[in-house]
C-alpha cells in the first residue's frame, strides 16, 4: 500500500517524500508536468519506491480523478500538500482561492469515488494562515490556538496578496472538515490537518537553491542578498523548521492521537532583524556585506502583540522543534555554499 503526496515537488513536500522513503513507504507523488516528475525522480536517485502521476492543475475539481481511478486501490494514506503559496498575485480568486479550495475538495471527492474503502488517513497541509486574524496581530491579549479560525470570508479576504492567501488556506481547510463531517459514513478515512507558521530550513536538495526561493525561505535568502545600503523590507511572523513540519505530516497519519486534530506547528517568532542578527553573528564571511540593522530590535523574545499557544500540538507530537538559530543557520549555510560564498 502507498502514500499519495500531492504537490510532491514543493519545498515542504520534498522533505515529506524524503522522510517517507527513508521509512520504506511506497510513495505516489503528483506533479504538474513530466519534466518535473523526471527531475524529482532523478533527485531521489530513481528510488523504485517513488512513482509519480501528472496532475496539471488542482483548480479543476476533477484534477485528481484519473490518478485515483488508476491507483486508488493501492493508496492507504493521502497527504494533500499542493496549494499555491504566493503573495504577489493580482487575480486572488484564480491564483489562490480557487486552486486552494478546489484542490482540497477535488482530492477528497476522488478518494470518495475511487478509494473510499482503501484510504484510511488523510492529512491536509493547512496553515497558521487559516488560524490567525491578520487584522488584529497587534492585540496583546489575543491568543491563537488549535481552536482558532481566521475570521475572513471569500469576499473579505481579497484585500491584498497576503490576506487572500490566508483566506485561501482558511476556506480550503474549512471545506475539508465540512466534507469529512458530511461524508463520514461514505468514506473510511480519518482527517487531520497540519497548520504551520512560516517554514524555514534547507531545501531537500542543494540543487533546488535558486536565485529566488519558495515564499517562506525567501525571507532568509533576501536578507542574505541585501546590502548595508539596500536593506530588505522589515517583516515578522512565526517560524518552524521544515524537517519538523515534514515529521508532523508523518505522525499525522501514523499516530492515533492526531486523528481529528489541527497540528499548529510553531516554535516562536522572528523578524527580519532576528534573521540579520543570526546571519551576522554566525557567518563571519558576511561581515560588511549585509545590513546590521538595530540588533536590539529583534522580536524573538518579545511578548508584544498576539500570542500563539500550541502546547496541545507539542504534547500530541512529543518531539522538540528546532530553534530559530538552527533553522536560519542551516538555511543560510546551504545557500552560501551553493553560491560559493562559504
Ligand atoms: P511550494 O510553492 O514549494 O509548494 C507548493 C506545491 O503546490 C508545489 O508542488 C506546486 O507545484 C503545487 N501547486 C501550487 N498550485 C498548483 C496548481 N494550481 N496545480 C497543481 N499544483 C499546484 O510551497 P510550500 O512547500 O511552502 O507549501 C506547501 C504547502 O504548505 C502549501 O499548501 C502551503 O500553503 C502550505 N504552507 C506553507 C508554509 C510555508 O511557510 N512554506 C506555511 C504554512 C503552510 P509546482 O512545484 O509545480 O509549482
Amino acid at each position: 500500500m502507498s502514500v499519495f503526496v500531492s504537490g510532491a515537488t514543493g519545498f515542504i513536500a520534498q522533505h515529506i517524500v524524503g522522510q517517507l522513503l527513508d521509512q520504506d513507504y511506497k510513495v505516489i507523488g503528483s506533479a504538474r508536468s513530466q519534466a518535473k516528475i523526471d527531475d524529482l525522480q532523478a533527485k531521489f536517485g530513481n528510488n523504485p519506491n517513488l512513482s509519480m502521476v501528472i496532475v496539471p492543475d488542482i483548480a479543476k475539481l476533477d484534477a485528481f480523478d484519473e490518478a485515483f481511478k488508476a491507483h486508488g486501490k493501492e493508496i492507504k494514506y493521502v497527504l494533500h500538500t499542493a496549494s499555491p503559496f504566493e503573495f504577489n498575485v493580482t487575480d486572488y480568486e484564480k491564483d489562490l482561492l480557487i486552486p486552494a479550495r478546489n484542490g482540497t475538495l477535488g482530492i477528497l471527492e476522488a478518494i470518495k469515488k475511487y478509494a473510499a474503502d482503501t484510504v484510511e488517513r488523510v492529512v491536509i497541509t493547512s496553515s497558521f494562515a487559516a488560524i490567525m486574524d491578520l487584522m488584529n496581530l497587534d492585540k496583546d491579549d489575543l491568543v491563537f490556538t488549535e481552536e482558532s479560525w481566521n475570521p475572513d470570508t471569500w469576499e473579505s479576504c481579497q484585500r491584498n496578496g497576503p490576506s487572500a492567501y490566508c483566506g485561501s488556506k482558511k476556506i480550503a481547510e474549512e471545506a475539508a472538515w465540512k466534507f469529512y463531517n458530511e461524508n463520514k459514513d461514505k468514506v473510511k478515512f480519518k482527517l487531520s490537518a497540519v497548520n504551520p507558521v512560516y517554514v524555514f530550513g534547507p531545501q531537500r536538495f542543494d540543487s533546488d537553491v535558486t536565485k529566488t526561493l519558495n515564499t517562506s525561505c525567501e525571507f532568509i535568502n533576501a536578507a542574505l542578498h541585501s546590502t548595508p545600503e539596500n536593506e530588505t523590507q522589515s517583516f515578522s511572523g512565526g517560524y518552524v523548521d521544515v524537517r519538523d513540519v515534514a515529521r508532523a505530516h508523518l505522525y499525522a497519519f501514523q499516530k492515533e492521537n492526531t486523528i481529528g486534530q489541527r497540528l499548529l506547528m510553531s516554535q516562536g517568532r522572528f523578524s527580519t532583524q532576528d534573521i540579520l542578527n543570526y546571519l551576522n553573528a554566525d557567518f563571519p564571511a558576511l561581515k560588511g556585506t549585509i545590513p546590521v540593522g538595530n540588533p536590539a530590535e529583534g522580536i524573538e523574545h518579545s511578548t508584544k502583540g498576539a500570542k500563539t499557544d500550541n502546547h496541545k500540538t507539542k504534547e500530541i507530537l512529543g518531539f522538540e522543534f528546532m530553534g530559530l538559530k538552527q533553522t536560519i543557520d542551516d538555511t543560510a549555510a546551504q545557500i552560501l555554499k551553493h553560491e560559493g560564498r562559504l
